[in-house]
């Protein structure tokens, strides 16, 4: 890479950042290493309006990552419902934990540090750093791999470790030598408000001049990554049973697609869902479609009323106690729309 390249990129996004970048988002203006971690991690393929309900809901109920260590994991998980990904709020959890056992209630100073604890992959690790500590280390996230990639017209394959290596390279050997929270920020700005996915915005950035994918005429092609994902389906049925304005529910296991969330009791097929409450009448609800990352899935819902006798295991829950328990968000929308 050219040293007039490396010296511009870094100034140019730090100039834009200030000008132009989001300056007023509720986790910045702060070097509170719980509040930036907390959002990197709700910020983690989420988008920002939405992250921000959870974000000061979550503060105003564990102030402090000590309080966040000391609630319990069905507590977490039931403040983090609908937010997806729920393996997020499990190292999170784990997380505070760690922080505060085995480092007194203070997250570490380091990116190499940060790394080792639950949750916090490299770019995280490094977000952190660079947000609360100042240290001069690179980030890579998907935006950035985005906006670094057409920048450089890298023609690394991004599926290979290999090609992901170099591109880590390059992002090191971009860094500025001063306000590398600033360039961070900028390049995490320039990648969800103008370099985005399908229409980057070319006319208005920043760093158009040097910009070599918009040079070459298409930069869309960037960042090159050839293995897709292999979407797939499934087909699920859930038995909606009330008695006495109570819900049943069941706990998912704790490894697996919505891990440790509460749902209703859930069929492979019909003919199953309908053998667990022979006889009854049941009213067939709409269908629900529920995208995952690897797959889509489509719910069916039986419900009934029943009034005791025999009904699948499980735990009857009063209606309106029901915001105390994880649902994932299909199912609360369900319940709550009905
Ligand atoms: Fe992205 Fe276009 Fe800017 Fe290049 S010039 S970084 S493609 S928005």
């Amino acid at each position: 890479m050219p040293e007039a390249l490396i010296d511009d990129f870094g100034k140019t996004v730090v100039a834009w950042q200030r000008r132009h970048g989001r300056n007023s988002l509720p986790w910045q203006n702060t070097r509170d290493a719980y509040r930036v971690w907390l959002s990197e991690i709700m910020l983690q393929q989420t988008q920002v309006t939405t992250v921000l309900g959870y974000y000061e809901r979550f503060l105003a109920r564990w102030p402090r990552v000590t309080d966040l260590a000391a609630a319990s994991l069905d507590e977490v998980l039931a403040q983090w419902a609908g937010l997806g990904y729920y393996s997020r709020a499990r190292n999170l959890h784990a997380c505070a934990q760690a922080v505060a056992t085995l480092h007194g209630g203070d997250f570490p100073r380091s990116a190499a540090e940060l790394q080792t604890l639950p949750g916090i992959g490299r770019s995280t690790a490094a977000a952190i750093a660079a947000f609360c500590f100042g240290e001069r280390v690179a980030i890579l996230d998907g935006n950035v791999k985005r906006v670094l990639g057409r920048v450089l017209a890298f023609e690394g394959d991004l599926a290979s470790s290999a090609a992901e290596k170099r591109l880590w390279d390059h992002a090191t050997a971009l860094l500025p030598m001063q306000d590398v929270d600033r360039y961070t920020q900028g390049l995490m700005d320039l990648g969800a408000t103008v370099c985005t996915a399908r229409s980057p915005n070319c006319l208005i950035c920043p760093v158009q001049p040097l910009c070599r994918g918009q040079q070459q005429g298409d930069p869309t092609r960037y960042p090159i990554k050839t293995r897709k994902l292999k979407r797939g389906r499934r087909e699920n049925w859930w038995l909606w049973l009330e008695r006495e304005g109570q819900v049943l529910l069941q706990q998912r296991p704790a490894t697996g697609v919505w891990a440790g969330l509460w749902t209703l009791p859930m069929y492979d097929d019909e003919d199953a869902a309908r053998a667990a409450l022979p006889g009854a009448q049941l009213q067939t609800l709409p269908r629900l479609q529920h995208a995952l990352t690897h797959f889509d899935w489509v719910l069916h819902t039986l419900r009934a009323e029943v009034d005791g006798g025999n009904t699948p295991d499980g735990t009857w829950v009063a209606r309106e106690t029901l915001p105390a328990y994880a649902l994932p968000a299909p199912l609360k929308k369900l319940i709550e729309e009905s």
